[in-house]
């Protein structure tokens, strides 16, 4: 597979390489393989999760165990296959007993992220699960807001980001699992409004000021 894109400074093979040397925080200890993240670089969609777990250590690949099985369940729900999305975690290596992420590692970790992103630039971003939408919204509610997309200007662009349960908690409660599966089938929607022009004021935001606006066509 090639994930360089001949016009970026910096590669994502270039950052997998250096998320394998990576020593900022001290979870490399004790872990097999870094997972930096999976799919097409050119994807208009990139989902974020939140840490790799068993599994995804053992594999170096993320979301590849149960969590994993759903999300190509999910995907498969809007024909959409997982090798045209990027899949990718806030932490890169995984927290010993699958244990939060810390906000250190969550600070430390993100520059990796940041620059993934910067890459890729997705049409769309989906969050999974409290932790990557906290990345961009820091002020809400995943109860509240899961399923509405909202323009997001991050580092300077802009991408409209979707937050929605993380599958693991859609395995454990049937109430999530149906809601998982509604905002899923709202992706296609998302999508095809981006390729109409925007009508709506966009607020401008960036990470020091992470208001944001959700999107009109909700
Ligand atoms: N859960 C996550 O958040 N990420 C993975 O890669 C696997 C499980």
């Amino acid at each position: 597979m090639n994930i360089v894109k001949a016009t970026e400074k910096i590669t994502l093979e270039e950052i997998a390489k250096k998320i394998a040397k990576c020593q900022r925080c001290p979870l490399y200890k004790g872990t097999t393989n870094p997972v930096p993240g999976h799919g097409n670089p050119n994807a208009k969609v990139m989902f974020i999760g939140e840490a790799p777990g068993y599994h995804e250590d053992q594999q170096g690949i993320p979301f590849c165990g149960a969590s994993g099985q759903l999300l190509d369940k999910l995907l498969a729900l809007i024909n959409i296959d997982r090798k045209d999305v990027f899949i990718v975690n806030i932490l890169k290596h995984r927290p010993p007993n699958n244990r939060d992420p810390q906000p250190a590692e969550i600070e430390v970790c993100k520059t990796w992220l940041d620059q993934q992103i910067e890459i890729i630039q997705p049409k769309i971003i989906v969050t999974l699960g409290r932790f990557s939408m906290y990345k961009f919204m820091p002020d809400v509610k995943i109860s509240q807001v899961h399923g509405q997309a909202r323009y997001v200007n991050f580092n300077g662009q802009q991408y409209t980001v979707i937050p929605m349960f993380h599958p693991a908690a859609a395995l454990r409660r049937g109430d999530v699992m149906v809601k998982i599966k509604e905002d899923f089938q709202k992706i296609p929607k998302f999508l095809e409004a981006q390729t109409k022009p925007m009508e709506t004021n966009l607020t401008n935001t960036d990470e020091t000021d992470k208001k944001d606006e959700q999107l009109g066509f909700l």
